[in-house]
């Protein structure tokens, strides 16, 4: 069991927020997280306009903060980007790359997901690289075929070395705001299979984080971070409410060898 492992949970905010609202949620997720064993760590990927008033009110904190995309540019005339470089101004830690939402809406294929993933590493920032499979394609028996091919993709364009500082989410396309999480046996057997795919590439990324995401919640936190291989979550729609989140966290630290 894993339970002797670090978690960590981050939260998706995707397109919420606005900075009252915001000032309040940030002021009690960092008191709530300064309550957590040290080996839980904590994360907010917010919307970028509100990346420096993460930075300031939880600077000095427990909880890291980054963003939910970057450009596959470096910088140039790419109206609407913001570069990798840009956000590590604000200290930001994260970068979620290839969440299915842009995957979906935005038409980010495989290979930008790639890139994207390497502006993140080269700029400094903790790229979260997400995978996940539609409903289609698990019930055609594809899941692993997809989220394989998904994090081969980012694979071969790292060295090792770099692909050693990724975070990987597995996160069912079917499972991500629909309140249908998948089962803890579900997500571990996929877990499983990414941590086999990862140790192929080399033993040094076999620890890599996998975070599990798609509507967890309190009530199912726990089971789901008690599983072997699932190293934490990304959390969407519950990310939005502090005291959801916290008992998260919480769900996280009764799973580590300190909680
Ligand atoms: C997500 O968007 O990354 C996510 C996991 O969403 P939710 O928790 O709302 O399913």
């Amino acid at each position: 069991m894993s339970t002797q492992r670090a978690k960590l949970v981050v939260g998706n905010w995707k397109m919420h927020g606005r900075l009252a609202e915001n000032a309040a949620l940030l002021q009690a997720v960092a008191k709530g997280a300064g309550e957590l064993p040290a080996d839980v760590r904590v994360g907010v990927c917010v919307p970028t306009p509100y990346l420096a008033q993460a930075q300031s009110l939880l600077d000095g904190s427990r909880v890291m903060w980054g963003v939910q995309d970057v450009s596959a540019f470096t910088q140039g005339a790419y109206t609407g980007e913001v570069s990798a470089q840009m956000v590590t101004d604000f200290a930001a830690t994260f970068a979620i790359v290839g969440h299915s939402e842009r995957r979906a809406y935005h038409r980010e294929s495989a290979d930008l997901v790639a890139v994207k993933t390497q502006r993140a590493l080269e700029a400094g920032l903790t790229p979260i690289v997400c995978v996940g499979e539609t409903l289609d394609e698990r019930e055609a028996g594809a899941t692993e075929q997809v989220v394989g091919a998904q994090l081969d993709e980012v694979l071969a364009k790292l060295s090792v070395q770099e692909a050693a500082r990724i975070v990987v989410a597995y996160e069912p396309v079917w499972a991500i705001g629909t309140g249908k999480s998948a089962t803890a046996g579900q997500a571990q057997a996929v877990h499983a299979f990414l941590r086999g795919r990862l140790a192929a590439k080399g033993a040094e990324i076999a620890g890599v984080p996998l975070l599990y995401g798609g509507s967890v919640k309190p009530d199912n936190a726990e089971e789901l971070f008690r599983q072997q291989d699932i190293d934490g979550g990304l959390i969407g729609g519950a990310s939005l409410k502090d005291q959801d989140f916290l008992a998260i966290c919480k769900a996280a630290a009764a799973t580590t060898a300190a909680g």
